[in-house]
């Protein structure tokens, strides 16, 4: 048959306006009379300049079959819209212009006396009416009464499989035996539950010595928040997974103990996943006694610049395996700028809009590691604990084809990248970085051409997600 050899391209370009082309052939080959067979883009250095190059396979039209290119990047694991002023349509729509192709969001904890599976259909009606890429959700679980144990069947059925708990925050921590009670049921069917792991009573016992020094100023913060009250949570609550035979996903892991503390769990056998966020991997505490040190109190603190490093050890070596914003997208009303006491600050910043580009800078051209790590740390690592593999975090037939071109010349600085709130604040203002998505696939569809939004991508983008066999 006419047309049957596969052609094979390799595209090997620093030049933006190849790669415009090269889109092109991606989102329209049968208007070149081509199908479209493969696509796998790599980055290698050339001289003095990091340089895109791709391999393309397409084949003449003809009664071949077509595959899509499969290309899955971007996913942020830790999206916190339940506490912010941004609507799904801003956040996926900034997320996107960042090359984040992915998000997990949460469902706000239960009101009193609402069912689990209402809380949970709510929120996916509110992705569905919205959000512009795709969109799971860990349902944030806040008792342990038996209607919330029939209910947690359901919403795994219905593709939420991973779950957040507290064992702080007085109005929505569960006890321990709560805990252990709700990972029984979640383990049993199928799903993962996960933890805000830090000790309530040695947070307070910790607080309660700085306020009686006197000492709340923001300076004080990180010791507000010692990471001896994350570790006693992640072992005790290690203890119940094991116990149970339970998978464990621990958020927002902030620093070296948090992470041994994982890695042991590990050690005697509990199947144990650390997820860090972009602020760890970038900031450390000098930022507390920095200017508008306001910008950076969020929970777990940032902690030291070992910390830090030995964070980066975890995503080199895969003992980390998902890097989330915690985006709140707080407006500058709400996070009151001109306390001075911790106190009186309420935790987080927004930054689903830099995840990605700040991730593959600090990856690829500040700690060396290779494109193929960034890609694993990415979305790979993530997509494969979380349920979504191979859907996505892989380059296959039959995968989402999600595609993010990065030119890896282009510099930015963090005000470049779009905010998803009106009158914020943005802790990444002042960071600079090389690597910027130009154009991104959701879907096999382009939504953003040369870093503009080009134009949603309508339907349904709740992600229902796999759980575990
Ligand atoms: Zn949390």
């Amino acid at each position: 048959m006419a047309g049957a050899t596969p052609i094979d391209l390799l595209v090997v370009t620093v030049d933006r306006r190849l790669l415009d082309q090269l889109i092109q052939l991606l989102v329209a080959p049968r208007s070149h009379g081509l199908k479209l067979l493969s696509c796998v883009q790599t980055w290698s250095t050339i001289g003095q300049q990091r340089t895109i190059v791709k391999h393309v396979r397409i084949r003449a039209a003809g009664n071949q079959p077509c595959w899509r290119a499969q290309v899955s990047r971007g996913i942020d694991t830790h999206v916190d819209m339940p506490q912010t002023e941004d609507s799904f349509g801003q956040a996926t729509r900034a997320a996107v212009l960042g090359g984040t192709t992915t998000l997990i969001d949460f469902v706000p904890p239960m009101a009193p006396g609402q069912r689990l599976v209402e809380a949970v259909e709510n929120r996916i009606a509110a992705i569905n009416a919205s959000a512009v890429i795709d969109v799971g959700v860990h349902p944030m679980l806040n008792r342990a009464d038996d209607q919330v144990l029939t209910d947690i069947k359901t919403v795994i059925d219905l593709g939420c499989t991973s779950f957040k708990m507290f064992t702080t925050y007085p109005e929505n921590l569960v006890t321990d035996g709560d805990a252990w009670r709700l990972m029984r049921a979640i383990s049993d069917h199928g799903g993962l539950p996960g933890f805000h792991a830090e000790n309530h009573t040695i947070l307070g016992e910790a607080q309660r010595e700085l306020v009686d020094q006197g000492r709340t100023g923001i300076a004080d913060f990180a010791a507000s928040r010692p990471a001896l009250a994350e570790t006693t949570a992640i072992n005790t609550l290690c203890l119940l997974a094991k116990e149970l035979g339970s998978p464990i996903w621990i958020f927002h892991v902030s620093g070296a103990a948090a992470l041994r503390a994982v890695t042991d769990a590990r050690a005697i056998g509990v199947e144990a996943y650390a997820e860090t966020c972009t602020h760890y991997l970038t900031f450390d505490d000098t930022v507390f006694t920095g200017p508008e040190p306001w910008r950076y109190v969020l929970s777990p603190p940032i902690r030291s610049r070992a910390d830090q490093a030995m964070l980066w050890d975890g995503v080199a070596n895969g003992t980390v395996q998902a890097v989330g914003s915690d985006h709140n997208a707080y407006s500058l009303t709400t996070k009151r700028p001109t306390a001075t006491d911790f106190r009186e600050l309420p935790l987080g910043a927004p930054g689903v809009q830099i995840r990605t580009p700040m991730l593959w800078h600090q990856a690829v051209n500040v700690h060396g590691l290779s494109v193929g790590t960034f890609t694993e740390i990415s979305a790979e690592r993530a997509a494969r604990a979380l349920g979504m593999f191979p859907r996505k975090g892989a380059i296959r037939v039959g995968s989402d084809a999600d595609l993010v071109l990065i030119d890896p010349t282009a510099s930015w600085q963090g005000t470049d990248l779009e905010p998803s709130v009106d009158n914020s604040f943005d802790p990444y203002a002042d960071e600079h970085g090389r690597g910027r998505p130009r154009h991104v696939l959701s879907r096999g569809h382009q939504i953003v051409r040369d870093g503009e939004f080009f134009a949603p991508q309508g339907g349904d983008r709740f992600l229902p997600r796999s759980p575990r066999s």
